[in-house]
């Protein structure tokens, strides 16, 4: 697969002949432009070369969590690049192999799952692929690289003042990956990276002398802040991968189906163990979603909306397929299905479908395609797909709560 088709920063190939009209039959002038198309695709859709932006980049390793952490991180890295004005380096997803060979890190291209030129009906964004392929080794060379951190993370480095950009796993993977060393740190504090601090971080770091902001992780709050879920609009799924989902969907689930989320694996038993012990607070990783924003009106997590039982998996089911007559179930689940729970909950004629060992990619998908859903209220795996349904209008809910809040309700 081309590692970056149709790279936003790169001018799109024409559609029109380069032979100019006139040149031949139309016929000849149709098979041309096929070949021409067909020999761009290959070669990777274009070959023209990235250009330089003089307002300069954000470069950051999404080196906090899996995949829905990643993307809630995105999201917000996505909007602070807006803001400064920099392009967005939009770097690969880390996918941790801790027990399937050969048990390193895979880096895969944002372009795997998504179209990259989406993203630039936002904003300026390049691949972290073609940012070093192209533009690193004429723009941003070895001896001139500079890694920037808050000063508190940089006291925790061997040095005590050097940031810890390649400090462990997934930090050190990253960056070889790429090849990138770094040759000095710049320190800040003071600072953060919401909205309130644009005018400190354009004055302390002009584009003109700090063109390339690289950072040990997002620039970017976890859970995505209520202002930046909308941006998930511009995650658009490649057609490939999407075809590929929608034969899926076609194949085992008439419709309408409901689409539901287990997020019950043993990581997420020990997580759930703080709304059960009162630790948790008003919000725990991805609540927000459910529960509202605002801590002080934040409605409460409990612990069927942290980590059903397999009386709630029964009654959500149940009740939700019976709202939308569903014809099928799909389980997407980190371990335990409850297959015969959910069997149990719906008519017989209903199809209840699980695939182990479903990409997590094709899973989202799948949920996102819904004619409902119902997701973990503290999953930022089930965020993902909640995100995508809301900006198509469709309906979502979650275990432990029928009717979530919006933000509406916040007001
Ligand atoms: P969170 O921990 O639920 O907030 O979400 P993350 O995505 O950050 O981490 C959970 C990871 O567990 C996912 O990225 C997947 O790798 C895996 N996972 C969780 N739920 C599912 C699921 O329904 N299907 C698949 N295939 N994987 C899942």
């Amino acid at each position: 697969m081309d590692p970056h088709p149709r790279e936003a920063g790169r001018p799109t190939a024409g559609t029109t002949s380069r032979d100019g009209p006139g040149s031949g039959t139309a016929l000849l002038s149709l098979l041309l432009l096929l070949l021409r198309g067909n020999c761009l695709a290959q070669a990777g859709a274009t070959s023209d070369p990235l250009t330089w932006d003089e307002n300069g980049y954000v470069l950051y390793c999404p080196c906090m969590g899996r995949f829905g952490n990643q993307a809630d991180h995105f999201l917000g890295s996505l909007a602070f690049a807006e803001m400064l004005n920099r392009t967005l380096v939009v770097p690969p997803w880390v996918v941790y192999r801790h027990h399937t060979p050969p048990y390193t890190n895979a880096h895969v291209p944002y372009s795997e799952y998504f179209q990259l030129e989406r993203l630039r009906e936002f904003h300026r964004v390049v691949s972290m692929e073609g940012f070093m392929e192209e533009l690193a080794p004429k723009h941003w060379k070895p001896g001139q690289r500079v890694a920037y951190c808050f000063d508190a993370a940089a006291r925790r480095s061997a040095d005590r003042s050097s940031c810890p950009m390649k400090d462990g796993n997934p930090f050190g993977p990253f960056w070889d990956h790429f090849g990138v060393d770094f040759d000095r740190s710049e320190l800040f504090s003071g600072i953060a990276f919401s909205s309130y601090y644009r005018a400190q971080w354009m004055e302390r770091y002009p584009a003109s002398e700090h063109p390339v902001l690289a950072l040990p992780g997002a620039p970017a709050q976890f859970p995505v802040l209520s202002e930046h879920q909308h941006l998930q609009k511009f995650v658009v799924w490649a057609d490939s991968f999407a075809q590929e989902a929608e034969g899926q969907i076609r194949a085992l689930l008439p419709r309408p189906y409901l689409g539901i989320h287990l997020r019950v694996g043993v990581d997420w038993r020990n997580a759930c163990k703080m709304v059960k012990e009162g630790t948790a607070g008003p919000h725990l990783m991805a609540s927000p979603q459910c529960v509202g924003y605002n801590r002080q009106t934040a409605r409460p997590l409990t612990m069927e909306m942290c980590l059903p039982s397999p009386v709630e998996i029964r009654r959500a089911v149940g009740t939700w397929a019976k709202a939308i007559g569903a014809k099928s179930v799909y389980i997407a689940t980190d371990s335990e299905p409850y297959s015969e729970e959910i069997k149990e909950a719906v008519d017989k004629e209903v199809r209840v479908v699980h695939r182990p060992s479903q990409l997590p990619q094709t899973d989202l998908y799948i949920l996102a395609q819904a004619d409902h859903f119902i997701g973990n209220c503290v999953s930022s795996f089930t965020a993902f797909a909640k995100r995508e349904r809301d900006a198509h209008g469709r309906p979502s809910s979650f275990f432990g709560m029928d009717r979530p809040t919006s933000p509406r309700d916040e007001l």
